[in-house]
């Protein structure tokens, strides 16, 4: 984040304690056809994804959980992020989201909203806050049934 503008990066930590004090799509989904948990023992974030996919379409997402604020700001925003996408696109974004965090650079990457996120790659430790909920709602959208974790 150092190259970043500071006024920018004002911008982009003001989305996340936003995302942190007031989580959008933060509640359980009782026709949720995808469901999956998601564990950070290192920092102790814990969550359930839900999603309801009609012809290959995120029509809703949800979460609920406890962790800290980067965990909580990130899941918000992937909720954000994924409804009205097909299931394709959402593991595209998955992948380049990954890769934003991990340092593989990509000057065509557009992460959109989602890159309020990309100075968290300065905080090795915050980085699996970050990507917990991806790699939960890649395995609810894999329907697999193990618990995601960081580790
Ligand atoms: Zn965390």
């Amino acid at each position: 984040m150092s190259d970043m503008h500071p006024e920018l990066r004002e911008l982009y930590q003001e989305t996340i304690f936003d995302h942190n004090r007031s989580p959008r799509n933060f509640h359980e989904m009782a026709d949720a056809d995808r469901v999956a948990q998601g564990h950070n023992p290192l920092c102790g974030d814990e969550l359930t994804v839900y999603l309801r996919i009609r012809d290959g379409v995120v029509e809703a997402a949800s979460f609920v959980g406890h962790g800290c604020a980067i965990s909580k700001a990130s899941a918000s925003l992937m909720t954000e992020a994924v409804i009205g996408k097909t299931e394709a696109e959402v593991e595209a974004l998955f992948r380049d989201f990954h890769a934003m965090l991990t340092g593989e650079e990509d000057a065509d990457r557009d992460l959109g909203k989602l890159e309020v996120l990309a100075g968290v790659k300065e905080f090795p430790v915050r980085v699996k806050c970050a990507t917990l909920p991806w790699h939960t709602l890649h395995n609810a959208l894999t329907g697999s049934a193990e618990k995601a974790k960081t580790e």
